[in-house]
């Protein structure tokens, strides 16, 4: 096995290296807000010129327009995360592929571009009460009434939707069809009359989760993305996006050394953690995981790369990622002893209490896009052919 790269991937790796250094100044959280600027945009628009963020993103539909070339993506995203600088991203990486794959040729040109350079956000308006792992029962109906679908109903634990501006939407179409069959897939802005949206405080103290209520909400049928009834195929296409996104290795790399940072600094009884046996001990543990969810993530990019379906690698990558940061995350708190359970504006928090919100986000994270239980009946039915859960009675 030979893990070295090309001549050509390690000009490339240079490259970035130097691009991150000439220009690091500029990215959200090291340059300082000036009014009327958002930075968050002008970075992003930055990294899109030169090919670091929406890179093989059409460059009709506003995107660089490279070949796709897993590994330099690879190498732009391990490059970011070890100079710890904020990397770009594809607009919405759920909605954007998306779009990309079953969109028509209208909704690129209206939806990507502004999507890409961070003008537009969007919200996920997929779970219901009653209706979250199976998905497919959702109720929220849409009726089409001359050009327009009508629609009624309620979403809950809808992320960002009291800021998004637009919401890609599962709606039941057709409520006789069988449960999977009936669905589809709308998008539509969030200022729409008839939209009404509550936000749900969480025990980070942030309110990011929202219920979101529909009366009599009027949408152009122009709004589908894919054919009528077949949402749920257009749904799955946006969830295999995101939950690839949720596992990223190198972000749990990033995370991993700022615990070994932590421990060569923080100290208890005069002695440094990282001089603690027991603390050693856990974290060589954490590092054999974060090592293996990298390694495992180069089967994934090595399968990609032959254009081959990464299956049990690509799979475990959600369940595995989220509960490896997490479990960082419970080290870090840990660590930190009775400095970890302080929480809000004590003036002894430490990184601004970063451990401790990722602690709580994190446990969500588990949940959010499938949870820890339904990643291990998909692992186990689809990726090592077990047999399928025996269906309830009437369920
Ligand atoms: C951080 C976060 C962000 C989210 N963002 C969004 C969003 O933006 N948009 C959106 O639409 N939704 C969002 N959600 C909702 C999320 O998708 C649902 O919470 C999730 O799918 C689970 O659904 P539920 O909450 O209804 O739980 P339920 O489906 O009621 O599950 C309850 C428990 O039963 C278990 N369970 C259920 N069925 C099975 C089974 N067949 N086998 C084994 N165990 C089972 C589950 O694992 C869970 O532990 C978010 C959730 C979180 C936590």
């Amino acid at each position: 096995m030979d893990l070295e790269y090309s001549e050509e991937y390690q000009a490339f790796r240079q490259e970035v290296v130097r691009f991150i250094a000439d220009h690091r100044h500029l990215a959200p959280g090291n340059v300082a807000r000036r009014p009327g600027e958002d930075v968050g945009i002008s970075w992003q628009k930055l990294l899109i010129e030169h090919g670091y963020a929406a890179r093989t993103v059409p460059a009709e539909y506003g995107g660089f327009g490279a070949e796709p070339d897993i590994l330099k993506s690879h190498i732009i995203a391990e490059e970011f995360a070890r100079a710890k600088v904020r990397p770009g991203h594809s607009g919405d990486n759920r909605l954007v592929p998306t779009l990309l794959e079953l969109g028509t040729e209208a909704q690129k040109k209206q939806f990507i571009p502004p999507t890409i350079r961070g003008e537009m956000s969007w919200c996920q308006g997929y779970s219901e009460p009653g209706s979250g792992s199976d998905l497919a029962s959702l109720g929220t109906r849409a009726e089409v009434d001359g050009d327009d679908f009508v629609i009624n109903g309620q979403k809950i634990w809808t992320s960002g939707a009291k800021t998004a501006d637009m919401m890609f939407c599962l709606v039941r179409t057709e409520p006789d069809a069988p449960k999977h069959q009936g669905i589809s897939y709308l998008l539509f802005p969030m200022d729409t009359p008839g939209i009404d949206v509550r936000p749900l405080l969480q025990m980070t103290g942030d309110a990011h989760f929202n219920e979101v209520f529909f009366t009599d909400v009027r949408v152009p049928t122009s709004s589908i993305v894919g054919k009528r009834g077949e949402g749920w195929f257009v749904a799955n296409a946006t969830l295999k996006h995101e939950r690839g996104g949720l596992g990223d290795p190198h972000a749990a790399e990033a995370r991993f050394h700022e615990i070994v940072e932590l421990m060569q600094h923080e100290t208890v009884d005069g002695m440094r953690l990282m001089d603690h046996a027991v603390y050693r001990d856990r974290l060589l543990k954490l590092q054999a995981r974060m090592l293996s969810m990298k390694f495992n993530g180069m089967r994934v990019l090595t399968h990609s790369s032959r254009g081959e379906e990464a299956g049990l690698p690509r799979w475990i990558v959600k369940l595995m990622g989220c509960e490896l940061n997490h479990q960082m995350a419970a080290m870090a708190i840990d660590l930190l002893g009775e400095l970890g359970i302080l929480y809000d504006a004590s003036p002894y928090l430490r990184d601004g209490g970063i451990w401790q919100h990722r602690y709580m986000l994190d446990l969500g994270l588990i949940i959010g896009g499938g949870t820890a239980q339904i990643q291990k009946n998909m692992i186990g039915e689809r990726a090592l052919g077990l047999p399928k859960e025996p269906k309830v009675e009437g369920a």
